[in-house]
């Protein structure tokens, strides 16, 4: 793999000055990473270039079969101004996950992770200054081949772009209205749910259009085959705490493995609370309900970290967890989590890497 080639941008953007209107994938930096990759030469000339338009034939396959994979993760300025990533090293050990599946090459971890410290450093004046706001990172990698046939590409892009995000909430922590799938399903076994690719979001967008237009946030997908078990929310995992214990649906290969997920698991076993990964029912869930011992639900992802659920509908079924309002697990593990990403609290399980 050969060195980081840099070409800096001669003019430079004008920086929001309201951090507060950031919102989320609206602006993006001066400055984007590129690497091809070619059969016979592999991935080669990696560059950091002027964030510009994509050329692309109009036959590149990507466009016709979706032969794509990204990641999702994040910059965050701490209190002594240095800067830090949250555990990249997750992201791109999973990207090469995704990789496999998709039949894209896989590119060496660790170069992922430099190139991405490389990349936020050139942009190092993007990361945002205010509390809660910080750098969102997009690696993704498509196929180019201009060819309108069926089979894997020989010929890729690996991107990593940049746009700096606002607090995800910035008027506090929320709950979310969400309701159960039971006409669409998002993956079934043996397909592609565990992969961070785009034809897992483009199956959901139905099912998602037609939440929006019932007033709801977001939906919970059943598992694929008998719509039975409860898998995630589509850009969230989800957990359950029934009678004090932290349950969330075990990795099937239907459910994204997410890192905020782990953490999540992590931190409760660190403190001594039972956290446990196995199948759970929707009936399981409105049974534990019913008996008034479901304390909390929430999802996890790196976009929101925790996001409480206050309303969970299941058929005619309206579940109201915890009043609508945010649970004492979901708190702590929403207060441990941006602590450490923030550098607000010592990084006791050494998840942060710091840009230089
Ligand atoms: C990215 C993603 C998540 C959350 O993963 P994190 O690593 O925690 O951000 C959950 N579900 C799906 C489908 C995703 O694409």
């Amino acid at each position: 793999m050969s060195d980081i080639r840099i070409e800096l941008a001669k003019t430079l953007k004008e920086k929001p000055t309201d951090e507060s209107k950031l919102g989320f994938g609206h602006i993006f930096t001066d400055h984007m990473f590129v690497m091809n990759y070619d059969t016979g030469e592999g991935w080669h000339d990696a560059r950091i270039v002027p964030f510009d338009d994509v050329s692309l034939s109009p036959a590149a396959m990507c466009l016709h079969y979706g032969q794509e994979i990204f990641e999702g993760l994040k910059a965050y300025r701490t209190a002594d101004g240095t800067v830090q990533l949250f555990r990249p090293d997750e992201n791109y050990k999973r990207m090469n996950v995704s990789a496999e599946r998709m039949v894209i090459p896989k590119i060496d971890e660790e170069f992922m992770i430099e190139a991405t410290k490389k990349l936020v450093e050139v942009e190092e004046e993007w990361v945002p200054h205010s509390d809660g706001a910080s750098l969102y990172i997009r690696p993704f990698i498509f196929a180019t081949d201009p060819y309108v046939g069926v089979r894997p590409a020989d010929h890729y892009l690996f991107l990593i772009i940049l746009s700096p995000s606002g607090a995800y909430y910035s008027t506090g922590l929320n709950p979310v209205k969400i309701y159960v799938e039971q006409k669409y399903v998002r993956a079934v076994r043996g397909g592609t749910g565990f992969a961070k690719t785009a034809a897992n979001y483009a199956i959901s967008l139905k099912g998602q259009d037609e939440a929006h237009e019932q007033d709801y946030e977001q939906v919970l997908w059943l598992d694929g085959v008998e719509q039975k078990y409860i898998e995630e929310v589509g850009s969230m995992n989800i957990f359950f705490v029934i009678d004090g214990e932290v349950i969330t649906p075990e990795l099937t290969g239907s459910v994204l493995p997410g890192i905020t997920r782990k953490s999540a698991l992590e931190v409760c076993r660190s403190k001594g609370i039972k956290a446990t990964e196995r199948r759970i029912t929707i009936e399981e869930v409105a049974k534990a309900y019913d008996e008034g011992k479901l304390d909390e639900v929430f999802g996890t992802g790196t976009a929101a970290v925790i996001s409480p659920v206050g309303h969970l509908k299941w058929g005619d079924k309206i579940m109201t967890i915890n009043n609508n309002e945010i649970g004492p697990i979901s708190q702590m593990l929403y207060d441990t989590m941006t602590g450490i990403q923030w550098g607000k609290i010592p990084d006791e399980f050494g998840w942060t890497v710091k840009i230089k």
